[in-house]
């Protein structure tokens, strides 16, 4: 079976082709900042990379860059790409009824449409990437796993917010959090590669992209994360706010006499690291300019790494001690400087890292905690999609089957 995985990120579309059963990877690639004026994509069909520079490209454009080499005699990979049996996408927000992995249909997608103001940043790129597929192969059957489903098991003391119970009752306000797919595959395999029974374990899992959250994982089921009702809670993000006092946004609201809409632009797409440098929301460009001595970007970076840091010390009480600390994400698996700062604020819970383990660069596995540190702390690379790949391949041999 070919497995077509599309995981359409805030700033990025990453694809993965795989070949099951043994979950051979065929090929993988990523699209860049799509439409910021330094787009660029990289490809890997078995081995032979492929990288291509561009001004910019519209995210339809750029996913059909990804089909054309799919099926470019050159990369030797497919023929057709009516070869592909399932394209598996990763989905934003599956409310209280989102089970891990559902086919998309007309009333999915309907379901998603109502729901882009939950997730500004997403929904509209999950529902054109289904779209693209759609023109593209329209008879490929089409699944998609929500990012949500992993936290369905925190307990109501953790997703309960502290507003009249009906608007819970009725319209079911609550938080439900995100990277769910994410978290859940490093917590096993963090188990996997330490040793440790993934049921008797307390984990936090930091997933740090343009995008970030952070999980408390208990015995292997999430019992509290950082992101809310939509992905603007919690952490400083890319050109997320984060955490910001609910008053805060009526008062700004007056003042500035904007609309519903310019605020919820506002924490979306102004806020966080853009928001406080005034230089870009991406964490490479706010890191060299606080090099370079820029103050609003030095301070953007402290309140990145001081949040972080907060809910970890937060995740660690909920569990009640702490086993396994990861990094994942854009940031978390590539960024020695947040490991550094966001581990240096954590001795209190007896976390050593190895200097020389933490500024390695291999996009590996990598336990970078000391031996006599409290605390496992492991980067571990997500890998969301091949999460993505078992759960509709599961879809759509059952699909066969009936
Ligand atoms: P998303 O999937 O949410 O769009 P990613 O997980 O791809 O985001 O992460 C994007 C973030 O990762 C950006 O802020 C980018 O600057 C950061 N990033 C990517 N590569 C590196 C690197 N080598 N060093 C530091 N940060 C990096």
């Amino acid at each position: 079976m070919i497995v077509l995985v599309i995981n359409s990120g805030s700033s990025s579309i990453k694809f993965h082709l795989y070949k099951l059963p043994g979950e051979s990877l065929l090929a993988f690639g990523k699209v860049e900042k799509q439409g910021n004026g330094d787009a660029h994509y990289n490809y890997n069909f078995q081995g032979t990379l492929i990288q291509r520079k561009q001004n910019s490209f519209s995210f339809s454009e750029g996913l059909g860059k990804i089909f054309s080499e799919i099926i470019n005699p050159e990369n030797k990979c497919l023929n057709s790409l009516e070869e592909i049996d399932v394209v598996g996408h990763r989905l934003i927000h599956g409310g209280e009824q989102g089970k891990d992995c559902a086919i998309i249909s007309d009333s999915l997608l309907k379901y998603m449409n109502s729901c882009i103001s939950l997730a500004p940043l997403h929904y509209p790129a999950n529902i054109e990437g289904i779209m693209v597929v759609k023109k593209l192969i329209p008879r490929v059957l089409q699944a998609g796993v929500f990012d949500t489903a992993f936290h369905q098991t925190m307990p109501k003391k953790a997703f309960l917010y502290g507003i009249p119970i009906k608007w819970y009752k009725e319209h079911q306000i609550r938080r439900y959090g995100f990277h769910g797919t994410s978290h859940q595959y490093v917590s096993q395999r963090a188990c996997k590669i330490t040793g440790m029974w993934l049921e008797k374990s307390k984990i936090i899992s930091c997933h740090l992209g343009n995008g970030a959250s952070l999980a408390a994982i208990k015995d292997g089921k999430s019992v509290d994360t950082s992101m809310g009702l939509t992905p603007v809670e919690g952490l400083l993000m890319g050109s997320r706010s984060g955490d910001i006092d609910a008053g805060a946004l009526m008062y700004i609201q007056q003042n500035y006499s904007l609309s519903p809409e310019e605020i919820q632009e506002m924490i979306n797409k102004k806020g966080g690291l853009l928001g406080l440098s005034g230089i870009s929301s991406d964490y490479r460009d706010v890191l060299k300019a606080a090099k370079q001595g820029n103050s609003d970007a030095q301070i953007a970076l402290e309140v990145f790494y001081y949040r972080i840091i907060k809910y970890i010390g937060a995740f660690a009480a909920v569990l009640n001690g702490l086993d396994i600390l990861i990094f994942t994400g854009g940031i978390g698996e590539n960024s020695s400087e947040t490991r550094k700062a966001v581990c240096k604020g954590l001795g209190f819970l007896g976390i050593k890292i190895s200097k020389k383990m933490n500024k390695t660069l291999n996009g590996c596995e990598t336990v970078i905690s000391r031996a006599k540190s409290k605390v496992k702390v492991i980067i571990m690379p997500s890998n969301e999609e091949l999460m993505i790949a078992r759960h509709v391949a599961e879809i759509a041999k059952s699909k066969k089957k009936n």
